[in-house]
């Protein structure tokens, strides 16, 4: 389908580059992606020499041509900005092109030149920044005339090549000239040579600027020539003429044929052309240097960050706002790549066109931006994952296998959540979600150091406590009976008791050497505090019994027992028969004696060597809370409010309390006595 829209004025006669013509681009392609598949061109030559006419008969654009019947009316003056899709080519046929704009130049009349030199200047140095192709329409008269406006006109063209191109080896143009009204008398190759001479002529007689002084006129351009016949007089050999000048529009670029060849290109895709050219406008029109490589940087890097911009608003509306779980790995990864590759595809797809250096440095900024946006979402994510870690390390380490010690099985699940987590982590940076994630690793193990530190101390808090009601219930088993059953050795034996069941109740913890090593990583130090811990636990056990055991009363019945056990038994455990009153106040003397002989043992705490029983650590009583271990379980012993005064341990009598023991146990061995002797009475009295 071919197609062409009225042509628009580009650049108007008060030389304003016309802004509506980003609307007129839109029109013309209607959505269509055109990339680089677009090529420029423009047309040159002196008033009503036929250019509007020839270009609207061979890319049916329609500029303004003059009346012919009004042969007086001028057409608008400015540069005029034509589109089509289609080239008219032999028999009047028409071929379908890439899409292709048409500058046309409506300079002024020799007549009111002077004035006008300036915009003459100003459109062609804007024509040969922006076409590929210049077309120099001429009358066949003027050729070898050195015509003024012509000729004149190229000397600018080359000047202004030179210093806009004069360093590049890249770009070229064609000039393209199109004699027209050939009578055919002289042959197109005797009108080349002419031509050809004269713009040697041109070339050789330019100021050249610094370094550009041996370069020749086919470095920067290549020459092209054909001829139409009288567009009225000879209308048959006009069509045919203009059907071969076609189609070499209309052949491949870069074929033989064809009069499009890669080095004219601007490499700009069309979307960055409006731009370009404004941009070229308005340097020309301010008088400013024309750098046409800088100018094409600039828009490549405007027009690739407007893309970007527009890659990362779609890819900000397709973003996700919910919360990834630490179970939605793989759709985090699946759903932000996804996101990522479209963004930067969406971007890709537009941008590459544009010079390689400044779309690189542009995507490489986009992806920045995306990854800002993914570093959020990912540490959110990480939070998640690494809560769900730590906990599944506790639920594992609460799940001993009792193959293991507690501080193998710590180590051994804290470096599997290690590895599980760093294996995560290296997967999202070799997956290039995120460039970086230190400070989400360092978090982590800060977490898990954290999480391991409870544990232990948990651990070794129920072992405190295990082995306290271990070594209370040993203690009450052994040293109650004890204590009710008092002999002179009492406190050796007590003792012996106590150490044993320590030692018993810890032996898996046993090192040697009087160390032990509670399996939760502590140093020897803190150990020894556990320890310490753990005995003055047992010696509050110990005292407890003990003087819950040696109440006054209690003694008093132990004294008692032991009394009654010599009063009223033999040598035989035979209950005594009373025959005198001599007997009777004999047994009493010795029974007192013997129940007395453990007093001492029961008022004071003392190994058989007359040594006091003072406990080796301080114990504490003022907790309330029973069997709890506060803080890190350590320094303890530093407050010293509450801590039970060690010499209290031992003295279990004061010497009053004793007083009123002797008092009451002999009241009671009284009653003895006296019940003993009533026995005699009643026997003599029989
Ligand atoms: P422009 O000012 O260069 O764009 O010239 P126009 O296309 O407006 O044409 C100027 C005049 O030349 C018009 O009156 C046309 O009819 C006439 N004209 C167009 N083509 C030819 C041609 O091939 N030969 C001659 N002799 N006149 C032509
Ligand atoms: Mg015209």
């Amino acid at each position: 389908m071919t197609e062409s829209h009225t042509a628009i004025q580009l650049i108007d006669e008060a030389k304003e580059f016309n802004p509506a013509v980003l609307d007129y681009f839109r029109q013309c392609i209607s959505g269509r992606d055109v990339g680089l598949d677009y090529h420029v061109i423009s047309v040159f030559g002196s008033q009503s020499s036929g250019k509007s006419t020839l270009l609207n008969a061979l890319f049916g654009t329609q500029f303004d041509t003059m009346n012919a019947k009004n042969k007086r009316q001028q057409t608008t003056k400015g540069i005029w900005l034509g589109h089509t899709r289609e080239v008219t080519v032999a028999n009047q046929g028409k071929d379908a092109i890439d899409d292709l704009f048409v500058l046309d130049v409506e300079g002024s009349d020799g007549a009111e030149r002077g004035e006008d030199q300036d915009f003459e200047r100003k459109a062609a140095l804007f024509a040969i920044a922006v076409s590929e192709i210049l077309i120099v329409n001429m009358w066949e008269q003027q050729v070898g005339l050195y015509q003024g406006n012509n000729m004149a006109l190229l000397k600018t063209v080359f000047e202004v090549n030179l210093s806009l191109f004069g360093h590049r080896n890249d770009h070229k143009v064609l000039l393209l000239f199109v004699i027209r009204d050939h009578v055919g008398v002289t042959p197109l190759d005797s009108l080349r040579d002419t031509l050809e001479t004269e713009l040697q002529d041109i070339w050789s007689q330019l100021t050249k600027p610094e370094g550009c002084e041996n370069r020749c006129l086919y470095d920067f351009f290549d020459l092209k020539f054909t001829a139409l016949g009288h567009k009225v007089l000879q209308p048959d050999v006009f069509a045919e003429n203009l059907g071969a000048l076609g189609s070499h529009f209309s052949e491949k670029p870069n074929s033989k044929a064809s009069y499009f060849k890669s080095e004219y290109h601007h490499n700009l895709p069309l979307d960055g052309w409006t731009m370009y050219a404004g941009n070229c406008w308005n340097q020309i029109e301010t008088n400013r240097d024309l750098d046409l490589p800088t100018q094409q940087v600039l828009v490549a890097k405007f027009k690739t960050e407007e893309i970007a911009h527009q890659a990362l608003v779609q890819f900000q509306e397709s973003y996700p706002r919910q919360l990834f779980g630490a179970n939605q790995r793989q759709m985090l990864i699946d759903t932000l790549q996804s996101l990522k590759s479209q963004c930067l595809g969406d971007y890709d797809s537009f941008a590459s066109r544009y010079a390689r250096s400044v779309f690189l440095e542009t995507r490489s900024g986009l992806t920045k931006s995306i990854e800002a946006e993914f570093q959020k979402t990912i540490a959110n994510h990480l939070t998640a994952v690494q809560e769900a870690l730590i906990a599944n390390f506790e639920k594992e380490l609460t799940a001993k296998p009792k193959t293991k010690s507690f501080i193998e099985h710590l180590t051994a699940t804290q470096s599997v959540s290690s590895e599980e987590f760093r294996a995560y982590l290296s997967e999202l940076i070799k997956l290039e979600m995120v460039p970086s994630l230190n400070d989400e690793e360092s978090s982590f193990f800060t977490s898990l150091e954290q999480a391991c530190t409870l544990q232990s101390q948990k651990y070794l808090k129920q072992t405190v406590i295990r082995s306290g009601k271990n070594i209370t219930t040993g203690l009450k088993e052994g040293v109650v009976y004890l204590l009710m059953h008092p002999e002179k050795d009492l406190w050796d034996r007590v003792m012996e008791r106590f150490e044993f069941v320590i030692s018993q109740s810890l032996s898996r913890f046993d090192v040697g050497d009087g160390l032990f090593d509670f399996q939760t990583g502590l140093s020897d130090e803190n150990n020894k505090k556990v320890y310490q811990q753990i005995r003055s636990k047992a010696w509050r056990s110990l005292h407890e019994i003990v003087h819950e055991n040696l109440s006054d009363d209690n003694i008093v019945s132990t004294l008692r027992e032991r009394f009654e056990n010599k009063f009223r038994f033999d040598e035989n455990d035979s209950p005594r028969l009373w025959k005198n009153e001599e007997e009777i106040n004999t047994a009493y003397r010795v029974a007192k004696e013997h129940a007395f002989e453990v007093l001492d043992v029961l008022s004071l705490a003392a190994s058989s060597d007359h040594v006091e029983i003072i406990p080796d650590v301080p114990i504490k009583f003022n907790d309330g809370i029973d069997d709890e271990l506060d803080g890190d379980g350590m320094g303890e012993y530093e407050d010293e409010n509450g801590i039970y005064h060690q010499k209290s341990f031992a003295h279990i009598l004061t010497a009053s309390q004793r007083e009123k023991v002797i008092q009451k146990f002999k009241r009671e061995a009284n009653i003895a006595v006296i019940e003993a002797k009533r026995s005699i009475i009643k026997t003599t009295t029989h």
